[in-house]
């Protein structure tokens, strides 16, 4: 039917020059907008079909108990026992409440979405991550500070679940029983005490808006995310049975916590050294409370049953941090030099300096990396191709390596 010179797309009617792109058939031509429409539609259709024939089988959920969960964690994540231990039981619970049979009695097992406070660069994503892994659910990882108040500029909670879905290529049922990380829940604490003056569209609006997602219930995602395709077909997504996993850094939140662990009196039947563990330790006592008077509402706090801390980072743990985990920095430098027929040695006291600057500079645990990257880029720019066999990194190397880079001058007051 379709003249050469006059293309058109054989499902939506439009010619050659209302669309971008025009892909022949046998008999006929598709336009990208109908592309896209196909794909939902066919994500939607599976997804759908009661016999679970269109649920892929690359997310098959494998539940752990605790301590397999806890000992895997071991193996990526340094220290953050107590973290650990928690989480590994809370997300036990959530998929054995997943799975469970419907029982004659009635009694509803509740979700325990989990919220963990802890220094920037502690490990919470990763806990997050590699919990995900071991289960084989899909994962998503959102920044609270994104959203906005529906209505307002930004993104609608909603769009969370866009990321979730698009990790696992569509599948709602897996998507259904996955895991999402929202990052910096701090931020959208409450401005101040009195919400009436402004509206608080990115703060308390977003909190109101997490509620019914955290809890469970029917949303309607739009599978691009965002408010800009209006003709965009929903995908219907049930989060009764997604975990949600909070994370934030609560700057300031061992004041709240000093305060109340103070008018509580702890500490006036125990030792002088047990009221300075105390105090070095307040992170240990965090509690709902403390997050209320942070500024998180009592609702929100509600859906968020498991509180745990992750501890500041030492010199100790960030050394292990370079050498111990599975896939730890220094494991994958090594891999990347031995690829090249390689075989990189690093000193000791290498390790050492490593871990020396990023306290210095303030680095956390990410700047692991960049340090790392300003000792080696050198040789790793040099040496491919030539007939090196092996790397030797002395301490003067590293300092002098070190010294050159941009992240020298980057000093921390
Ligand atoms: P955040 O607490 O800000 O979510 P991340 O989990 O993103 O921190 O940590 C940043 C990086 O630092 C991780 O990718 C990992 O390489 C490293 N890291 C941080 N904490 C740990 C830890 N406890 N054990 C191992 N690696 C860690």
């Amino acid at each position: 039917m379709a003249k050469a010179n006059h293309l058109h797309c054989s499902f939506c009617g439009r010619s050659r020059d209302e669309v971008k792109i025009l892909i022949a058939g046998q008999e006929g031509h598709i336009c990208e907008n109908c592309v896209e429409h196909a794909q939902e539609i066919i994500a939607q259709e599976l997804s759908n079909r009661p016999d679970g024939s269109g649920q892929s089988s690359n997310f098959k959920l494998s539940v752990r108990r605790p301590a397999e969960i806890k000992t895997f964690l071991d193996e990526y994540v340094i220290g953050q026992d107590e973290a650990k231990k928690i989480l590994s039981v809370a997300v036990y619970n959530h998929y054995k409440r997943v799975t469970q049979k419907v029982q004659a009695d009635d009694i509803e097992i509740e979700k325990s979405n989990i919220i963990m406070v802890g220094e920037t660069g502690t490990g919470k994503t990763l806990l997050a991550k590699t919990i995900a892994r071991l289960l084989n659910v899909p994962f998503a990882i959102v920044d609270a500070t994104v959203f906005t108040e529906a209505g307002y500029v930004g993104e609608d909670v909603e769009s969370m679940l866009t990321r979730l879905l698009q990790n696992c290529n569509y599948d709602v049922t897996a998507a259904e029983r996955g895991i999402v990380y929202v990052d910096e829940i701090d931020k959208i604490a409450r401005k101040g005490d009195n919400p009436s003056i402004t509206r608080d569209v990115s703060g308390e609006g977003v909190q109101q808006g997490l509620l019914k997602m955290l809890e469970g219930t029917e949303v309607l995602v739009p599978p691009q995310g965002g408010r800009k395709h209006p003709e965009q077909k929903m995908i219907k997504v049930d989060t009764r049975n997604i975990l949600f996993i909070c994370g934030g850094a609560f700057d300031g939140i061992d004041k709240v916590i000093a305060r109340r662990v103070n008018t509580n009196a702890i500490g006036f039947s125990v030792n002088k050294e047990e009221q300075d563990f105390q105090r070095n330790n307040l992170l240990n006592f965090v509690n709902a409370q403390d997050l209320k008077s942070f500024g998180l509402i009592p609702e929100l706090l509600g859906r968020l049953p498991v509180v745990t801390h992750l501890d500041p980072l030492d010199q100790e743990t960030l050394r292990s941090i370079l050498t111990e985990p599975k896939n730890s920095l220094i494991k994958q430098y090594t891999r990347l030099f031995e690829l090249e027929g390689i075989q990189l040695n690093i000193d000791k006291d290498v390790l050492d300096f490593m871990v020396s600057k990023a306290l210095e500079y303030k680095l956390g645990a990410r700047g692991l990396r960049s340090i790392c990257e300003s000792i080696l880029t050198d040789a790793m720019f040099e040496l491919p191709g030539t007939d090196t066999k092996e790397l030797h990194i002395t301490l003067d190397y590293a300092q002098q390596m070190f010294g050159k880079s941009k992240l020298s001058v980057l000093k921390v007051a």
